[in-house]
């Protein structure tokens, strides 16, 4: 069964004209999925008992159900482990900020990429999400914490622009004024540096935020914890930024998690201040969270704050990473690998 959640505005609109519908059924729908977020055609209360079943005959609704939830005790910081309707569990953060809640949302179940310092490709790569799968871990988080969610980034499991049509599409929806209405402006997409696929996106011409996880001045370093690199290279990666800024005029960010030793020495930071100079940009200096597995040691307080004044010495703008959720292990891929394991035993 097709999953309505999944269908764009226009598609939804084609699916009501074939049942022989009136156009305005579609809207009726769509704010219904959307806006309100519902989980079942029953609780679409204006439209008739004779349609709901029609429909339901036709398509499914994909949602998140609550597996576990943890809050927090020190920044109120929630993550939850999500059901899906075919029994996969996926993982979504919020954190609250002056301006609002962001959700950190994930766009697969697990991961391909490989990164060595990530808990979501441990556990393997299972499947793509549906953007109504996505879109989902915002209803599901909203209606438990009676909150709006005003901010998205697309930095839980799974490497986004490895999941494009969807993400795509998820990000329209959550955008439409008859659904969530979030700004383009406050959605956040970060890979790990897909060069054909941000060639895409840039032609998508979306005003959303591009981050761009780095982690290494140069190829050396980078390949031995991102095995992507080896098929595109550090420099390849940052002239697509270039290209990327250069027609959508929006500015790209850069992650760079620092691991003790690998990457975050003066040398380090004297080579990234290097390669981005001259381009409007913002680098996101992040110690590295321990993953139990992965055996990663965050760099001292002291090793962070000397990379964040040399980037800024260099002209380059640069901010260190608040940590959130420190107490519930809230960087993803860690609660679906260990209900994995429990559910084996
Ligand atoms: N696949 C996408 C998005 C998911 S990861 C990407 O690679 O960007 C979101 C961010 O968390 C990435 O920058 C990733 O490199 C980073 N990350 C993963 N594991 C981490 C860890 N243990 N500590 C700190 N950051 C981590």
């Amino acid at each position: 069964m097709t999953d309505i959640k999944s269908l764009s505005k226009e598609e939804l609109k084609n699916e009501i004209k074939e049942l022989n519908l009136p156009a305005f059924r579609a809207n009726q729908i769509y704010k219904w999925l959307h806006k309100e977020g519902v989980s079942s055609f029953d609780e679409m209360t204006d439209i008739s008992k004779s349609l709901r079943e029609v429909l339901k005959e036709k398509f499914s609704i994909s949602s998140c159900e609550i597996e576990d939830k943890y809050v927090s005790k020190l920044d109120e910081t929630v993550k939850y482990l999500f059901r899906l309707n075919d029994g996969e569990y996926i993982e979504s953060v919020i954190m609250k900020y002056k301006y609002g809640y962001t959700i950190c949302v994930s766009s697969q179940v697990g991961c391909k990429m490989g990164c060595k310092f990530c808990a979501s490709t441990l556990a393997g790569f299972k499947r793509n999400l549906l953007s109504g799968e996505m879109e989902s871990q915002l209803h599901a988080a909203q209606k438990d914490l009676g909150i709006r969610i005003s901010h998205i980034v697309l930095m839980g499991m799974g490497e986004p622009l490895d999941n494009f049509d969807n993400v795509i599409k998820f990000i329209r929806n959550v955008n439409n004024e008859n659904g969530l209405n979030i700004s383009m402006r406050d959605i956040t997409l970060s890979t790990c540096g897909l060069v054909d696929k941000i060639y895409l996106l840039m032609n998508e011409n979306l005003p959303i935020t591009l981050t761009i996880s780095l982690h290494a001045p140069n190829d050396e370093i980078r390949s031995k914890t991102m095995p992507i690199n080896d098929k595109y290279g550090v420099d390849e990666v940052l002239k697509s930024c270039r290209d990327y800024y250069n027609k959508t005029s929006r500015r790209v960010s850069f992650e760079y998690t620092l691991i003790k030793d690998v990457n975050d020495s003066r040398e380090n930071a004297l080579e990234l201040a290097k390669k981005l100079k001259g381009f409007n940009c913002h680098v996101n200096l992040i110690p590295v969270n321990d993953v139990e597995e992965r055996g990663n040691v965050r760099s001292s307080e002291k090793a962070v704050n000397n990379f964040l004044e040399i980037l800024k010495s260099k002209g380059i703008n640069a901010t260190i990473r608040r940590t959130l959720g420190k107490d519930i292990n809230a960087s993803c891929g860690q609660l679906r690998r260990k209900k994995q394991e429990s559910e084996q035993i």
